[in-house]
This record gives structure tokens, C-alpha cells and sequence, in this order.
């Protein structure tokens, strides 16, 4: 089979490599039906990354499940199943309270799409080995389309965390989203959902607005701190003086949440942040624990998630299409 692998800048090929294979009863093999970037993949092909390639990239994608183990009693091959993008057993101390970002059975920061804890693959490729499949694999919920839940991986779920609960918690919030991607534009598409009162999109790019603009939000091309201007604040950037913007526009006890990659160093203003009184959570998604709550709102007909998929291209056309910078394309295979 072929994985697609990072080698360059800018750059990724098809690589052949074995097909994979059941390694224990508990496993599946899934073939990516729906695959998209996540906004991180845009800054590793930009060459930001601190991993350096080849590698297989991709961890964000819908998949139709080829074949299962003995043990497997989930799912069932031709099912659409979502692939979360961290690998997690479900069964230790740490997945057992829903850190499964953090799973104690494989090593530290094991995920497709980067070899950062052992070599998982990645899910722009043909085939991919999935250990403890009932624990991982969320069956797609029927009427959902795989082409606007490819994200439901990653960006998609993760969104919902940054800023469903606070929502809960707060009905009404007023929230500042200060993003570059797909991540910042399912937060506006929730928040308004959800009942936030206010919701500010900052993005320099006026397509992005645009979009942002549709799901209700009002949004900037950049701002100024606003003091006390927020009960929630989501950072989407990677940029450590737009984290610093977002944590400086908090209303007291206000709470920030950072999408995190900000692999280049900056300092936080921890005197103001101390004044104000923040919460700040810069972290790894503990995805698979929410997955099933985004998708259901995803099948509320209260989002239209299907808004950010900027181009749907066919699989083959993945070397060449994605290096492109796009906000969120959707590479799609046949089902068979
Ligand atoms: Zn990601
Ligand atoms: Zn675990």
C-alpha cells in the first residue's frame, strides 16, 4: 500500500510499504475514506515543524473499517468509523479518566501523523493498523457526512472542548476567538450554537472572515488587547503574542483556551494575567473522550461544520494538492 509521506518542504510523496496487518484480536484495519489536514499539518509543510521528515502525515480522518480482530465487537468491516488522532488503549489508569492524549500503553505522544511516540502512520494513507479498536474507533453516526466530520479527529472535537463546557458553564459567554484556521471557525460555528451573546473572530484573512461573518460572528482583521473584554478566550495561532492578545482581553476569572503549537519561544504577560485572574489551558486534546458529544452536536442541525471544507479533491491528487495552502481541504477515496 502507499502512505503519504512528508520529505521535504512543501514537499510529500506516496511511499510503498507493507500492507498492515491484525497484530492482536483487539485490532482493526481501516481504509481513510474522508481525509483532511489539521491546522498544525499547514505548519509542519511549511516547514515549522520540530520533527524533522520523512514521515507519514495526517491524523484527521473518516474511515471505512476493512477488518477486525477476533475480539473486536464495535464495529464490523464496512463500517465509517472516526480515528481519533492519538493512539490510546482505553483501558489504563490515564484513559480510564479521559486523558487519552496520555494513554500509558504505547509510548508518550503516540499519534498518526508524526513519529513522536513510535511509528503509527499516518491517515492520508491507504490502509491504516488501529490497536484497540473498541476502545479508539466512534462509529460515524448515521446522516453525518465523512466529508464534514473528516475533522472530527482533531479540529473538529477539539473546538468543541475549547469552548462547549464554558458555554455550559456560563450560558450567554462572551467569547474572542483569535485564530488562522479551521479551528477558529468551528468555535464561531459552536459558540453562536450554544448561545454565546457575542463572538469576535480576529484573522487577517478576509476569506476566513467571511466565513466567520456567516456563522454570526463579528470579526477584525487584528486588535488591541480589550480589557476585561471576554469570558472566554480560544487561541488558534501558534503565536505566542496572539496567546498574549487573547489572555490580555479576559474578563476576571475568565478562561483561555490555547490550541497550542507554539514552536517558537514568547513571553506571557503572567503580571497581567495574575491581576486579571486567568485560566489558561495549553494542551494536547484529549480527543477521544469528546468525540461522540461533537459529533452529536454535529447532528443537531445546529452547526454547519460542512462551511469550513474549503475544496473537496480526489485522493490521487494528495501529492500535489496537499502542500497548497488551503484553509481545509478534503481529500476523498471511493467506497468499495
Ligand atoms: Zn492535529
Ligand atoms: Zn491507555
Amino acid at each position: 500500500m502507499r502512505e503519504l509521506t512528508y520529505v521535504a518542504r512543501h514537499t510529500v510523496e506516496w511511499r510503498e510499504t507493507p500492507d498492515p496487518k491484525l497484530q492482536s484480536g483487539q485490532d482493526a484495519i481501516v481504509a481513510p475514506v474522508a481525509a483532511t489536514p489539521c491546522d498544525v499539518d499547514s505548519a509542519i509543510l511549511a516547514g515549522h515543524g520540530f520533527v524533522e521528515p520523512p514521515f507519514p502525515i495526517g491524523h484527521e480522518c473518516v474511515a471505512q473499517v476493512v477488518d477486525v480482530g477476533d475480539a473486536v465487537t464495535g464495529v464490523t468491516p464496512g463500517d465509517l468509523v472516526v480515528v481519533p488522532w492519538s493512539i490510546s488503549c482505553g483501558a489504563c489508569e490515564h484513559c480510564r479518566a479521559g486523558l487519552t492524549a496520555h494513554c500509558t500503553s504505547v509510548p508518550h505522544m503516540a499519534m498518526y501523523g508524526a513519529p513522536i511516540g513510535g511509528s503509527w502512520g499516518g491517515l492520508f494513507s491507504d490502509l491504516v493498523h488501529v490497536p484497540w479498536a473498541d476502545a479508539m474507533l466512534v462509529p460515524l453516526p448515521p446522516g453525518l457526512d465523512p466529508i464534514a466530520m473528516a475533522s472530527a479527529s482533531d479540529n473538529w472535537s477539539l473546538s468543541w472542548r475549547m469552548v462547549a463546557p464554558h458555554l455550559k458553564a456560563r450560558p450567554g459567554a462572551r467569547v474572542l476567538v483569535v485564530a488562522r484556521g479551521s479551528i477558529g471557525l468551528y468555535v464561531c460555528d459552536i459558540a453562536r450554537a450554544l448561545g454565546a451573546r457575542d463572538v469576535l473572530y480576529v484573522d487577517p484573512d478576509g476569506e476566513h472572515r467571511k466565513i466567520a461573518e456567516g456563522f454570526g460572528a463579528r470579526t477584525a482583521e487584528a486588535i488591541e488587547p480589550i480589557h476585561h473584554g471576554f469570558d472566554v478566550a480560544v487561541e488558534a495561532t501558534g503565536r505566542v503574542d496572539q496567546l498574549s492578545l487573547a489572555l490580555k482581553s479576559l474578563a476576571p476569572e475568565g478562561f483561555c483556551e490555547s490550541a497550542g503549537n507554539h514552536f517558537r519561544p514568547g513571553e506571557l504577560p503572567l503580571l497581567d494575567m495574575y491581576l486579571t485572574g486567568v485560566n489558561l489551558r495549553v494542551a494536547r486534546d484529549n480527543v477521544r473522550s469528546h468525540i461522540p458529544d461533537a459529533l452529536a452536536l454535529a447532528g443537531s442541525g445546529l452547526v454547519t461544520p460542512e462551511r469550513v471544507v474549503s475544496h473537496v479533491i480526489d485522493w490521487e491528487d494528495l501529492p500535489d494538492a496537499l502542500p497548497e495552502r488551503r484553509l481545509k481541504p478534503v481529500f476523498v477515496r471511493d467506497r468499495s
